[in-house]
């Protein structure tokens, strides 16, 4: 501990540090705090200390802060760093004097006023109209980059939205029949597609329509549950999984599929649409009868041709009991021409 000099005893002094409620004045109203003190060994009487002393305060303005509801220095910085802006560009842009960004980020208080603005800059589209209406108080340069910064975020926003309007779409909200007893699982529908076209190195989308079918089908008739949620329509060539294409499409998009056209020499014609895994499955979401059927379903079929395929999936109770464009029940599962070998 630095030497203390006690006013009151005129002498160096041996000091101790002392904590306990002080109540400090912060914009007119009273804060209280547990606050530090220096206290002479000799005399009992506080010895004032400058930087016990704005720690204190420091404190009392967090309270305070707290205690109206308004934002931190470090939340005030990270939203102008978010949008590449110095200080003075932040402040000349809102309108307000040069330096108070500066003095907000470095701890005083900020008025009622300038903190709801600041909270509605967090969103870039309101932070948008702002650089609309005031893009002028900004070098072009700064402009420039503010202007693709704003963009790219309302374009993150874009892509979320999307994101889970598909989500919904997709989810089926209830556990039945239809979905083998579980909510639709996008996330683990996508890895089944991985695993599958994976370990199958590469596969035709017909072909894995089916084999998805198979997987839930199998698993369900196993334990009776099915692996994803998936509903599964009737179509001409087989079970097809209800929005299989876009589900398909957004891999495509996210760069975890690769679709490419193959011409292959079998009896349904040359051209096919070939899937790619671009990368690995994530195995750990699957348990390990999840795991099992899969590898089954992989081994049973890994040799079929598409159509072969297609026609042991006519074959199946379950197909033939259900009309065209029918979301295939999973109460025939029980009758699936496979079994998990035991
Ligand atoms: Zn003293």
């Amino acid at each position: 501990m630095k030497a203390y000099f006690c006013p009151n005893c005129e002498e160096f002094t041996d000091v101790k540090l002392d904590t306990g409620k002080q109540v400090l004045n912060v914009r007119g109203e009273p804060i209280e705090i547990e606050g530090e003190v220096v206290i002479c060994q000799a005399c009992r009487a506080k010895i004032f200390d400058e930087e016990l002393d704005s720690r204190n305060l420091e404190k009392a303005y967090a309270a305070y802060r707290e205690k109206h509801k308004l934002l931190s220095p470090d939340e005030i910085r990270t939203t102008r760093e978010k949008y590449g802006l110095g200080q003075r560009a932040l402040s000349r842009l809102l309108g307000w004097g040069e330096i108070t960004i500066h003095r907000y980020e470095n701890g005083a208080i900020q008025d009622k006023v300038h903190d709801s603005t600041l909270r509605l800059i967090e969103d870039p589209q309101n932070m948008k109209k702002i650089f609309e209406a005031n893009r002028s108080k900004l070098t072009s340069c700064a402009a420039a980059r503010l202007e693709e910064r704003i963009a790219s975020f309302l374009q993150e926003d874009k892509e979320q939205v999307f994101h889970i309007s598909l989500q919904r779409l997709l989810s089926y909200p209830h556990s039945d029949l239809t979905s083998g007893f579980r909510e639709y699982d996008l996330e683990k529908f996508k890895n089944m597609i991985l695993y599958l076209t994976k370990h199958l190195d590469g596969v035709l989308k017909t072909k894995l329509n089916k084999l998805l079918w198979y997987c839930d089908f199998l698993h369900f008739k196993e334990t009776s549950v099915s692996i994803t949620g998936a509903q599964y329509v009737h179509y001409p060539y087989g079970p097809v999984p209800k929005y299989y294409e876009l589900v398909t499409g957004i891999m495509e998009s996210e760069g975890l599929l690769d679709k490419n056209e193959v011409g292959f020499n079998t009896e349904e014609g040359i051209i096919g649409e070939q899937f790619t895994a671009l990368v690995e499955p994530s195995e750990d979401m699957f348990s390990e009868t999840e795991l099992k059927v899969m590898q089954f379903i992989i081994d049973t079929f890994r040799t079929y041709t598409a159509t072969r395929v297609m026609n042991q999936s006519h074959q199946e109770t379950a197909y033939r009991k259900t009309g065209d464009r029918d979301v295939i029940s999973y109460e025939h599962a029980k009758e699936l021409s496979l079994s998990l070998p035991k």
